[in-house]
């Protein structure tokens, strides 16, 4: 399963928020075995989060976005979405129902535009807070605030499946340059995928299936210089 992520919100563009859902997100993801394809981040402008949804929803088995979800002037994913789909927003009884039951609402004291979600959506209840997610096609909506985001992505983690692949990491105290001729070796032997991620010491991600990987990462261990243990 091939997954696309749009994270919407100005404050992620400048920095002022770190994208942690990003990051949640697809770590959650990989675990399942669903490949992520795409993390894109977009600001608070309805067309530009329709054009990109549009795009991933043709090239992707499911899009999963998040912010920009509530009834601020600057939430605007719940249009963006609704216009990818050639659709508007619509008050929708379902989450009015919901707000109602979960949330002590009646609809009179809603702020407008609260209960709004693309005609057509599914509400996505929200275990955290009282902004609703939904779903439409292949597409998931789910808030922006990441305790809101986790608990209602864990309500529709099953629909997001895949092999689930084994990783190893090998650890090398040594420059990267230093490093590549066994890195070629190591991909010529073994039918894994390798990264390489150098930081104070090069990360080497083995991913693949688990006998394949355990050796290749054995092998490597044997031919590279261990960081000093702690
Ligand atoms: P609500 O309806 O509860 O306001 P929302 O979906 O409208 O939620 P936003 O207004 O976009 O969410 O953001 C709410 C909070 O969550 C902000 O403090 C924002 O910085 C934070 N947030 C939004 N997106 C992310 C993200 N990708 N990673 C981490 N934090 C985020
Ligand atoms: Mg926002």
């Amino acid at each position: 399963m091939r997954v696309a992520i749009v994270t919407v919100g100005d404050e992620l563009l400048v920095g002022d928020t770190v994208n942690t859902n990003a990051a949640w997100l697809g770590e959650r993801l990989h675990e399942r075995g669903v490949d992520v394809e795409r993390v894109t981040t977009l600001p608070d402008r309805v067309a530009d989060i329709a054009r990109v949804v549009n795009e991933y929803r043709a090239e992707y088995d499911a899009v999963l976005v998040t912010g920009g979800v509530g009834p601020t002037h600057d939430d605007v994913t719940m249009e963006g979405v609704a216009a990818a789909f050639g659709r508007e927003v619509v008050e929708s009884q379902e989450v009015l129902d919901w707000l109602e039951a979960e949330g002590g609402y009646a609809a009179d004291d809603l702020a407008e535009g609260t209960a709004e979600i693309p005609r057509g959506a599914r509400l996505l209840e929200n275990p955290e807070g009282v902004a609703p997610g939904c779903v439409i096609g292949s597409v998931y909506v789910l808030p922006g605030v990441p305790t809101e985001m986790k608990a209602m992505f864990e309500t529709v983690a099953d629909d997001f499946a895949g092999e689930v692949k084994h990783v190893a990491t090998v650890v090398a105290d040594e420059p990267e340059s230093a490093l590549l001729d066994r890195i070629d070796d190591l991909r010529r032997t073994f039918d894994v995928t390798v990264g390489s991620y150098p930081g104070d010491s090069v990360r080497i991600r083995i991913q693949g299936d688990e006998g394949e990987v355990e050796d290749a990462a054995a092998w490597l261990r044997d031919r590279v210089d261990a960081p000093d243990a702690e």
